[in-house]
């Protein structure tokens, strides 16, 4: 079986590498060919996710070259395509803040009773050994760049729920250990999207939408997703599993990295005044902290950690950005004291205290209420501008 080699260039560590792949973006591109697997994708997650830059950051950088680019100074119109995608990541924060942990169970029921979904990921999805093209070279890509394409993502995911019968949130806790960009309210809430537990009906896929978006190597004729919807949607509704589902395996599998709950690297453990008054570098606001915010710090929260494991290849990308706005890391195993500030991203939720740090910057006022599906959140954010 191979075994993932070493690191990917692709999506460097750095802020350099960050903004490179910023001043890249082609948003008319994007909505053209963002459904394919080789289209103009920003490939900004992991960046966006890490807080290397906000949404409002990310927009307004997009709209500048747009405007510059334009023959009469034009910006993106509000409903771009673009924007609305962003505006996706909005949405499932704004649900986990209503939500909180209850973004981890199902939203509502879905297309069958909970009891009828394995709680185990099959080890034959985890090592690309199903003979189905598309699972086995995403699970590869995934493990050996820390990355996969939407689509990708939503085929791994309609594979894993609705034809082997695995709970989404198997599936989810998987990805989101090996993702560069995992995001446990995009992660969490998309699986739930897919799986009709946070929709009104279960995402499928067949070979022949493989082929219209993926590389000849992803397509999957003769393998169990070569079937018409109606046949994928009697499966998704029926207490039917597939065991063995795909064409003989054809190559080796790969092995899955380890998911570590701590550093895989020597950090010294933060002690009693370690941390008051200072400006905490996390994983979520890998940013250069503004002017004057007094001494800095990078912290790793155990207690997030403890919860969350993370593959070799995210601890050393987070740590390496960490490294560009910080002389001093430290691993946390208590809680930050009241003197320490940061980032009140949502997934330190636990650990800090209630109120402590500065809120997200958002691209949108909040809309108020829970909006109950992406389309009444975009309608409401769009009427607020
Ligand atoms: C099963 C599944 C799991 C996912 N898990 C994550 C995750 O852990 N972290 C994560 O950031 N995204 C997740 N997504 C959403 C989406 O797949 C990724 O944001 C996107 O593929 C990242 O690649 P990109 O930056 O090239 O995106 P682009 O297509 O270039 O989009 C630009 C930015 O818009 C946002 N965005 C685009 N599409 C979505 C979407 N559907 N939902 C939320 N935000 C979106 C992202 O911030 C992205 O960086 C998941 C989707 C699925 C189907």
């Amino acid at each position: 079986m191979n075994t993932v080699v070493e690191p990917l260039t692709v999506l460097e560590p750095s802020s350099s590498a960050a903004l490179g792949r910023l001043q890249a973006v082609r948003a008319h591109d994007y909505a053209r060919s963002r459904n394919h697997l080789e289209g103009a994708v920003t490939r900004l997650s992991p960046y966006i996710t890490h807080g290397v830059f906000t949404l409002p950051q990310v927009l307004d950088s997009v709209q500048a070259a747009e405007r510059a680019r334009d023959s009469k100074g034009r910006a993106l119109a509000p409903d771009h395509k673009f924007i609305n995608e962003l505006a996706w990541r909005e949405y499932f924060h704004h649900v986990w803040q209503h939500e909180g942990k209850g973004i981890f169970a199902s939203l509502h029921e879905g297309p069958m009773p909970e009891s009828t979904y394995a709680r185990v990921l099959p080890d034959d999805i985890r090592q690309a050994r199903t003979g189905v093209p598309v699972i086995d070279e995403a699970v590869r890509e995934l493990y050996t760049t820390g990355y996969l394409h939407n689509h990708a993502r939503m085929w791994m995911a309609s594979y894993v729920v609705h034809l082997r019968k695995v709970h989404w949130r198997a599936g989810a806790d998987w990805m989101y250990g090996h993702l560069l960009d995992g995001d446990l309210a995009s992660n969490h809430l998309t699986w739930q999207w897919v799986a009709g537990t946070g929709s009104h009906k279960p995402y499928l896929f067949n070979a022949g939408n493989v082929e219209k978006f993926a590389p000849s190597a992803w397509h999957s004729r003769g393998s169990v997703v070569d079937a018409s919807y109606e046949a994928l949607e009697d499966i998704a509704r029926s207490g039917k599993r597939l065991e063995r589902p795909g064409r003989a395996p054809e190559g080796a599998g790969i092995e899955e990295p380890a998911l570590l709950q701590r550093p895989p690297f020597e950090l010294p453990t933060a002690r009693a005044g370690d941390l008051d008054g200072a400006w905490l570098v996390h994983p979520w606001n890998l940013r250069a902290p503004d002017a004057a915010q007094g001494p800095v710090v990078g912290v790793f929260a155990a207690a997030f950690h403890s919860r969350w494991a993370w593959s070799e290849r995210r601890w050393r990308w987070a740590l390496a950005l960490m490294r560009e706005h910080t002389d001093r890391i430290v691993w946390c195993e208590g809680t930050p004291p009241p003197s320490a500030r940061t980032v009140a991203d949502p997934h330190l939720r636990a650990w800090l205290l209630p109120g402590q740090g500065e809120p997200v910057p958002r691209l949108f006022a909040d809309p108020g209420r829970r909006c109950r599906s992406f389309s009444q959140f975009w309608t409401r954010v769009q009427e607020a501008r």
